[in-house]
């Protein structure tokens, strides 16, 4: 055989060997229209070159086909998965067959119903300010009006690091979202001057050392809202919460509220709502009694906004706290908090809009 057919053979076998590649349908490779025209070469050759170039041919093909072969088994196998890639990263699924690309998930339910509290709160004038995950002891006590070894601290059993900050106290993880209150109040005290009220909601996750249970998680969402203006009363705040409730569940409820105590309202609140199920005929959902003890709330305690260097005098401010899976949970009926870090697709997809495969 000549060096130009032998040169022709590997010319072909370079190029499609690297198209195994690169192709999806490996075995189209093995159709293509190079090997068919080696193939159709062989009867116009010289008779003493036939036998050697059909060979050569021959031994391409079976080459390929183990190539192919080879090739596939390495893509059925498990990629090793880097648990610390984003997701998006892995969206060549073809050669990464068994992740999910990013485009077929859909978003978690709560972040979906978090979007639709917070266009809300948005459509009502507040801003949006996220909360953090570690904080100091000032922001989760001193500057919410719990004294030093006030009995009050330890209704908020939450986790602490052993490792200390500059002022000797451990870091701690955030047991509601009231600890952003100081820094929201400093940060938008130029309204006040202005003639504007500060109003801001603040979404974020917090931590208690909590047995778990069908109605008790150790790590959850809250969303706590900031009011502060001239001549700020309860009324104002039991209005607004009213609004913002009758705008979530889209139906008309009765509201209600009986004292209770937290270090930086005075006066607390417990706020309840008519139960949105059985107007107040009593449910499982209502425990029979008409009403749900939905969220915490109150006047901000003066002392909370003189360490924001605001005159209670000249200002007054309302702020709550209520719980995200609470909402979402009573919204739709869903008895267990569990549900919503199970990873469980049956109860994921009811609240998908139906993309993909998820
Ligand atoms: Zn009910």
């Amino acid at each position: 055989m000549n060096q130009d057919l032998i040169d022709e053979i590997a010319l072909v076998r370079n190029k499609l060997v690297a198209r195994i590649n690169e192709i999806e349908d490996k075995n189209s490779v093995l159709r293509s229209v190079e090997i068919r025209a080696l193939y159709a070469r062989i009867p116009e050759l010289a008779q003493d070159q036939k036998a050697e170039f059909g060979k050569a041919v021959n031994d391409l093909r079976n080459e390929l086909v183990d190539l192919v072969e080879a090739s596939r088994e390495e893509a059925n196998k498990l990629p090793s998965i880097d648990v610390s890639a984003p997701f998006a990263l892995n969206t060549e699924h073809h050669k990464r067959p068994t992740l999910l690309p990013a485009e077929w998930g859909s978003i978690h339910p709560l972040l979906a119903e978090l979007e639709k509290i917070l266009a809300i709160f948005i459509s009502m004038g507040f801003s949006v300010v996220e909360s953090r995950e570690i904080d100091d002891d000032w922001h989760m006590f001193g500057s919410l009006n719990f004294p030093e070894g006030h009995p009050a601290r330890d209704d908020y059993d939450t986790f602490m690091t052993e490792e200390t900050d500059e002022r000797s106290k451990p870091w701690i993880a955030p047991a509601h979202t009231s600890t952003m209150q100081n820094r929201i109040l400093k940060t938008y005290i130029d309204k006040l001057g202005k003639g504007e009220p500060i109003a801001v909601v603040i979404p974020g996750r917090v931590f208690r050392n909590e047995d778990v249970d069908a109605r008790h998680d150790h790590t959850f969402y809250q969303l706590e809202g900031v009011f502060v203006g001239r001549d700020v009363s309860v009324g104002n705040l039991i209005a607004s919460l009213k609004t913002f409730l009758e705008e979530y569940y889209k139906t008309k409820i009765e509201v209600k509220s009986q004292p209770f105590y937290f270090p930086f309202t005075e006066p607390s609140l417990e706020f309840a709502i008519s139960c949105p199920f059985c107007d107040k005929k009593g449910c499982h959902v209502c425990s029979y009694s008409g009403w749900i003890e939905i969220m915490g709330c109150g006047s901000i305690h003066p002392n909370v906004l003189r360490a924001a260097d605001i005159d209670p005098e000249q200002y007054q401010g309302f702020a709550w706290g209520v719980g995200i899976e609470r909402l979402v949970m009573m919204k739709y009926n869903i008895e267990d908090i569990r549900l919503f870090k199970s990873g469980r697709l049956d109860f994921l997809r009811q609240f998908s809009a139906a993309k993909g495969v998820l």
